[in-house]
């Protein structure tokens, strides 16, 4: 059986299948899949969002919006283009690593350096537990080190010292 209270937003309080209190951080954007409290769908949606008419220190909106931000009657007209697109329904996803499969294991968010170099591009914006990383990192040390060029082997003690040190 499993604890419901595990699967609660941790946001709002909701449960699985209903919609978030309206303001949730954790509501994601039926429009761009981002969350809605930082997506900034919002102002396009309403039509603020222009970067002919207005420049970068306002992020391209009329000075009002930029400083106050939307008035109770344009929230409510942003929840309703929301309702006619459909609201996100809460659902819990659990990261899982894309190496190991371990469920919500720490995702391994290191210094760039070592990121980038030890976990290829296309991995880069995936959950890799501690445990998968320090693999990777192993056995790429041992077994391509020496085809590394002087430039790289430096930027390799770089990392490896900043991982020791760190630990
Ligand atoms: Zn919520
Ligand atoms: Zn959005
Ligand atoms: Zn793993």
């Amino acid at each position: 059986m499993r604890n419901e209270t595990d699967y609660l937003c941790h946001d709002c309080g909701i449960s699985e299948g209903e919609l978030h209190r309206f303001g949730c951080k954790k509501e994601k954007c039926p429009f761009c899949g981002g969350y809605l409290a930082v997506c900034g769908c919002h102002y396009k949606k309403l039509g603020f969002y222009d970067r002919s008419r207005f420049t970068a220190t306002t992020n391209y909106l009329p000075v009002d919006i930029y400083e106050n931000g939307l008035s109770k009657k344009l929230k409510k007209q942003w929840l309703d283009i929301l309702n006619n697109k459909r609201r996100v329904p809460y659902i819990y996803y659990p990261k899982i690593c894309c190496k190991c499969g371990a469920v919500n294991p720490k995702k391994v968010i290191y210094f760039g350096c070592r990121w980038e170099f030890f976990i290829e591009l296309s991995m880069q914006d995936k959950v890799i537990c501690d445990e998968c990383f320090g693999f990777i990192y192993e056995v790429i040390i041992h077994k391509t080190l020496h085809e590394l060029t002087p430039m790289e082997k430096i930027y390799e003690h770089l990392a490896h010292d900043l991982l020791f040190n760190q630990k």
